[in-house]
């Protein structure tokens, strides 16, 4: 498996490609973000171990950059202790861990084989079915380039359905993973967030993309309606 580390500590950076050698992984090492995102460009990486605070380029930025372009090797990233900012950002922009120095060198071998069995599957930061866009990190929607503003249920609703497009979905799953597991109201409540939503992301814009499927649920057309 071929790890990319990015850390501009040499000493740092040293420890842990040796670390990561020893446990028999294949290492290559940037110390700046620039050179970070140009090797990661260039190469296929199994891993990318990836520190938040860099010269050049940020550690975020390098990962907005890969993400934005589909690439999903799971990412890795190390930050300074309590830098709860840049963990949670880090992780909207779709890390996959994290560690704060320092840091235990055998947990870091072992946060990084679990990510590599989980592969790199597609995991977008950004949900999209056409031109309607939900960002769920910053809470924003948009539809063909407008932002729509969506409560704070609207928008759950919404992008439960995002999560799963093109697939029937059946009403009682909405109700189950966007309202309280001690939600005893009308089951007919979801009904009435696909009527809100139908009015705001699809009848000012002439679209249909949340379907009624007939006694069975929903579908959000995977193409955007
Ligand atoms: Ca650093």
């Amino acid at each position: 498996m071929r790890v990319l580390l990015v850390e501009d500590e040499p000493s740092l950076a040293e420890t842990v490609e040796r670390a990561l050698r020893r446990a028999g992984f294949a290492v290559d090492v940037a110390a700046d973000g620039v050179d970070g995102l140009h090797q990661a460009r260039e190469f296929v990486y199994d891993a990318l171990v990836l520190d938040v605070m860099l010269p050049g380029l940020s550690g975020l930025d390098v990962l907005r950059d890969l993400r934005s372009r589909g690439q999903w090797a799971p990412v890795l990233i190390l930050t300074a202790r309590d830098d709860s900012k840049d963990i949670a950002a880090a992780l909207d922009l779709g890390a996959d861990d994290y560690l704060t120095k320092p840091f235990s060198l055998e947990v870091l071998v072992a946060r990084l084989r679990a990510l590599l069995r989980r592969g790199a599957p597609e995991r977008p930061v950004v949900l999209n079915a056409g031109d309607l866009r939900l960002d769920p990190a910053l809470r924003r929607c948009e539809r063909a380039g407008q932002q729509v503003a969506l409560t704070a249920r609207e928008f759950a609703v919404l992008e439960f359905l995002l999560r799963r497009a093109g697939e029937v979905v059946p009403k009682a799953t909405v109700l189950e993973h966007v309202w309280d597991t001690n939600f005893d109201g009308d089951p007919n409540i979801v009904e009435v967030y696909v009527g809100y939503l139908r009015k705001k992301v699809d009848a000012p814009f002439g679209r249909r993309s949340i379907e009624t499927v007939r006694g069975a649920g929903y579908r959000l057309r995977s193409d955007g309606g």
